[in-house]
C-alpha cells in the first residue's frame, strides 16, 4: 500500500521514477503498467494527487475525470482495438494500492483470469 507523499506516480512524473510513457499533457500523464494483467495495461493519472480515488475526483473536478475517460478512450484505440475496460479500484479492500487516482486502462484479448482483476 502506498499513502506516502508525493505518491509514486507523482515521481513518474517528475522522472524520479522511469516509466514508459504513452500520453502526457498539462493535466494528465499515462504509462505502461509496470505489472500488465491484459495484453494492453496502461495507466492514466492525473497529475494532481488532491485526489485518491474516483469518487473523490468525480466530486472535485468532474472535467478531469471527464478528460481520464477521454484520454483513455484514444489510448485504448492508439493500442488496441478501441474496445477496453475501464478500472479504477477505490480503496485497498478492492486492490487499490496507490491512493493517486488513476484508471486502469484493460485490452486486448482477455484470459478468464483478467477477468477477475
Ligand atoms: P491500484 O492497485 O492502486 O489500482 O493500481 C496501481 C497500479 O500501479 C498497479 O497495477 C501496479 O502494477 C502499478 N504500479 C505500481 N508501481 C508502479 C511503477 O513504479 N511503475 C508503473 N509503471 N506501474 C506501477
Amino acid at each position: 500500500m502506498t499513502t506516502a507523499s508525493p505518491s509514486i506516480f507523482t515521481r513518474i512524473i517528475a522522472r524520479e521514477i522511469p516509466a514508459d510513457i504513452v500520453f502526457e499533457n498539462d493535466s494528465i500523464i499515462a504509462f505502461k503498467d509496470i505489472a500488465p494483467q491484459a495484453p494492453v495495461h496502461l495507466l492514466v493519472v492525473p497529475k494532481t494527487e488532491e485526489y485518491a480515488n474516483v469518487s473523490e475526483l468525480a466530486e472535485g473536478d468532474p472535467a478531469l475525470l471527464a478528460e481520464v475517460v477521454a484520454v483513455a478512450r484514444q489510448l485504448a484505440a492508439e493500442y488496441s482495438t478501441g474496445e477496453y475496460r475501464l478500472v479504477f479500484n477505490s480503496g485497498s479492500s478492492a486492490g487499490q494500492t496507490v491512493f493517486h487516482v488513476h484508471a486502469h486502462v484493460l485490452s486486448g484479448p482477455m484470459t478468464e483470469g483478467s477477468l477477475g482483476f
